[in-house]
């Protein structure tokens, strides 16, 4: 049996990244950018002034205060018509730009100007000025010909911002995979019908669409097959418009499990089972030329493989550059009882305590039991050949999201206002004011 490392490299080793399309900035949010983008501008364009002030001649306000003659007002949008000699200067406002022979801005708080006092054309100036002060020289974020942002990354607001910042209205990105969703099972019916005897409402159909959503993916509902391979080849065709296809439930052992037969008489089986818990049966194979996952039936089996091999499968078909759920190091709250053999994931809840982070089990592991699913944050994976992990002990825990985070947020944010050490002298490091 493949291991759950092997088995992860074998799927992604069969990607294709899907072709580019073009969209404009408002549909760009989210997106996976297609190649690098180089910004055909500086950004900003000229020195400007950082300050509503007065843009003077640092060697000029050696001694203080000093009076200066004012050339002119110089508003955002507007352009500087004279340059600032020896003893004048120009009022210029936020984001205006800088007049020739001025190094340095005085904000207006330390000037006449201020309390409006004084004769016009005059300003008195009480603050000093280093060469550089509030002043944002041209190409301070973006310089002409710079890769600003690079193939593979998402396009989170600011980089959006970046891009409308540099004049593009709009951008080349990844196109969204169509992923087909298709559940197998005689006892299946999705919710809205009615049940027959025997029979149970779906509940893979939608946690799959959500975690297509979610990756990135648009999702194509195409219903429940019935376990047998007529009906399963009929329903399968109706997902060939798919760029991936997935199926819930028949790659087991069972009697009646259909997928893995029908994709070894019509497509390619790559492998069907991998040494983890939960979600030993897994398919992964290609069905009418489409890359093909077998997903188990059971609720959690199903969801847990899709996070571990359909999500990174999706992702790398997206072009992007990172495939993984975020790890951490968190110590567990409770005992972990298991036999070696497969890795196990198990559904914690995370928690942030004074010595970081610690998980805790959301209750039954049973693979049938979604509501220790819907409890989960995270998943600690208890490595295949440990028998388990005792209350205290440090284990890896996969981050499926952060939500438990905004509890925790006030007293996270009260321990970094606690005091810390200043930088040396010299020392370097990033400038914050
Ligand atoms: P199977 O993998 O087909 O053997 O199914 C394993 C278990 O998962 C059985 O108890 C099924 O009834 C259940 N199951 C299969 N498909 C679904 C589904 N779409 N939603 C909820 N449970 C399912
Ligand atoms: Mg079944």
């Amino acid at each position: 049996m493949l291991t759950l490392e092997e088995a992860l490299a074998r799927v992604l080793a069969k990607v294709e990244r899907l072709p580019a399309e073009r969209v404009s900035l408002e549909a760009a949010y989210g997106r996976v950018l297609a190649e690098d983008v180089v910004s055909p501008r500086s950004i900003p364009p000229w020195d400007n002034s950082a300050m509503d002030g007065f843009a003077v001649r640092a060697a000029d306000l050696a001694e203080l205060p000093v009076e200066l003659a004012v050339l002119e007002t110089i508003p955002a949008g507007g352009v500087p018509s004279r340059a600032v000699a020896p003893g004048t200067c120009a009022r210029i406002m936020t984001g205006a730009p800088m007049p020739e022979g001025a190094d340095a801005v005085v904000m207006i708080e330390h000037t006449s100007a201020w309390e409006a006092e004084g004769p016009a054309g005059v300003v008195t100036i009480r603050g000093g000025a280093h060469v550089g002060q509030h002043v944002r020289p041209r190409g301070d974020d973006v310089r002409e010909g710079q890769v600003v942002l690079r193939a593979g990354q998402v396009l989170t607001p600011p980089a959006v911002g970046t891009l409308s910042s540099m004049g593009l209205p709009s951008v080349a990105v990844v196109q969204r995979p169509l992923v087909a969703v298709l559940s197998t099972g005689d006892e299946v019916v999705e919710a809205g019908w009615p049940l027959g005897p025997g029979q149970i409402y779906s509940s893979n159909t939608h946690t799959l669409l959500g975690m297509v959503r979610e990756a990135g993916g648009l999702g194509l509902h195409c219903g429940v097959a019935p376990d047998d391979a007529e009906g399963l080849r009929a329903a399968l065709a109706r997902c060939r418009r798919a760029d991936l296809v997935l199926s819930t439930g028949g790659v087991s052992v069972g009697d009646f499990d259909q997928v893995k037969g029908v994709l070894a008489d019509e497509g390619a089986l790559d492998f069907w089972k991998v040494a983890i818990k939960p979600g030993k049966p897994l398919a992964f194979g290609s069905f009418g030329g489409r890359p093909f996952f077998g997903l188990p039936g059971n609720p959690v089996s199903c969801a847990v493989n899709f996070l571990q091999f359909v999500r990174p499968y999706l992702r790398k078909m997206m072009g992007l550059s990172r495939l993984y759920l975020p790890v951490v190091s968190a110590r567990l709250t409770a005992a972990v009882r298991k036999k070696p053999g497969r890795a196990h994931l198990v559904r914690v809840r995370l928690g942030l305590g004074p010595e970081g982070f610690t998980c805790a089990p959301t209750g039954s592991q049973s693979s049938g039991v979604l509501g220790s699913m819907v409890a989960a944050d995270g998943l600690a994976l208890l490595p295949r050949e440990s028998a388990g992990a005792a209350a205290g002990s440090r284990v890896r825990v996969q981050v499926l999201h952060l939500e438990w985070l905004h509890g925790e947020a006030p007293a996270l944010w009260a321990d970094a206002a606690a005091p810390v050490a200043p930088p040396a002298d010299g020392g370097g490091g990033a400038d914050c004011c």
